[in-house]
């Protein structure tokens, strides 16, 4: 039989890092303020010239991006951010860092924003959207922004997982006023840790440059708009979230990289996506139309699984085949669970959301698969499926 892939690996780090490293390491250069022209700064010019965005800032995480996203927002102490229900607990997380208050807004089966949910909450009490895209799964961006635009809401965008992702052509991440990307592990470009935040807005650009450390004159390292600088110098916190040299010298190499990873990350999805749609125990969610993903992992919903322990013996039959499946809602202390966000305080009503959380599959696609190991995970799952619905075992007894 053949062995099971790893799913956890990531790719390896182009060499042309380790150049720059040894580069960086002989001459101990390792803080982007040192020099001008700084890895660091350049990752920025090249990340927004991808992006085709006015403003990069590179940070240490997506968090602390979505953080100073908030912050530079300059909203009111305790203001309402709407989040989706179904996202990372870094995402309130941040919220709450912000000193803002999170309202959850219920995610469908299909796993983006309930918009009937959504319309029903934004009121003029919301200071501000934040769309996580999670597991890089784009909700309506043309109703968000249609329903913010008219109440003059910002918009930020988390895109810690959609690097790459379209919608209707344009580059997730560059819809909202700030987009907010994560250069972590299990992200399309992997560093370790690290995060970029884009934006057109030079007040915005300017406020975040700040907050994220640009103590003194530093800011004047940063090209092209030394007029809102002077204003803000001095006024704002220096929160102290910057990159180092280190990881932008890991991050830079990969970029170049970045469209051949789509490419093969959505060509495994759908691959694998068309075998376990042939199953009538799995169902996974088209795109939305305007919508060309990039996923590196997919996602998909268990059918007609009424118990838990139905669910519960699809993942173990997955384990035994060698392919670990998370189902969202059901292991324990799950970071993507709302009811787990205790320090949001009691848990919000989203009986969709939850349900949907009890049958959500998760399994990591790392673009590097082979055809052989993808119809391996299939052949995994698809069978799974079919021992736990046609061979009911009994819990707890
Ligand atoms: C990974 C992730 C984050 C957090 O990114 P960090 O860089 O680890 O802070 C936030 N939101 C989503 C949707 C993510 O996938």
């Amino acid at each position: 039989m053949a062995l099971a892939p790893n799913v956890y690996d990531a790719e390896p780090i182009p060499a042309a890092a380790r150049l720059e490293i040894e580069r960086l390491l002989a001459s101990g250069d390792l803080f982007r303020y040192t020099n001008e022209g700084s890895p660091v700064a350049l990752l920025e010019q090249e990340f927004a010239e991808l992006m085709g965005s006015r403003f990069a800032l590179a940070v240490s995480s997506c968090s602390a991006a979505l953080f100073l996203s908030l912050k530079a927002l300059d909203l009111p102490r305790g203001a309402r951010v709407l989040i989706p229900a179904f996202t990372f607990a870094a995402v309130p997380s941040a919220v709450v860092h912000a000193d803002c208050t999170p309202v959850l807004v219920e995610v469908g089966v299909n796993y983006r924003v309930d918009m009937t949910d959504f319309i029903a909450k934004i009121d003029d009490d919301i200071a501000c959207v934040l769309i996580s895209h999670m597991r890089g799964h784009t909700s309506d961006m043309d109703a968000i922004m249609a329903a913010c635009d008219a109440r003059g809401i910002p918009v930020v965008e988390d895109a810690a997982h959609s690097l790459g992702t379209l919608w209707n052509d344009k580059k997730i991440g560059t819809i909202g006023k700030v987009g907010c990307f994560s250069f972590q592990s299990y992200k399309m470009i992997n560093a370790g840790e690290g995060g970029i935040m884009v934006t057109d807005d030079p007040e915005i650009a300017a406020r975040a440059i700040i907050m994220s450390g640009a103590y003194e004159h530093n800011w004047k390292k940063h090209a092209g708009m030394q007029n809102s600088f002077h204003h803000w110098q001095n006024k704002l916190p220096l929160y102290n979230m910057r990159l180092q040299n280190l990881s932008a010298a890991i991050i830079r190499p990969q970029v170049p990289e970045l469209a051949a990873r789509v490419e093969k990350g959505r060509t495994n999805h759908d691959y694998v996506a068309d075998l376990l749609n042939a199953s009538p125990w799995l169902d996974v969610p088209p795109p939305l139309g305007p919508e060309l993903r990039a996923p590196d992992s997919i996602q998909f919903n268990l059918v007609g699984f009424e118990s838990d322990d139905e669910a519960r013996a699809f993942q173990d039959a997955a384990k035994t085949r060698g392919v670990a499946v998370q189902i969202f809602g059901l292991s324990a202390d799950n970071a993507r669970a709302f009811w787990n966000w205790q320090f949001l305080g009691e848990a919000a009503e989203l009986p969709q959301t939850r349900a949907m959380l009890m049958r959500a599959c998760d399994v990591r696609l790392p673009v590097r698969l082979t055809v052989a190991e993808l119809d391996f995970i299939a052949e995994a799952l698809i069978g799974a499926a079919a021992e736990a619905k046609t061979e009911p075992r009994a819990y707890g007894t």
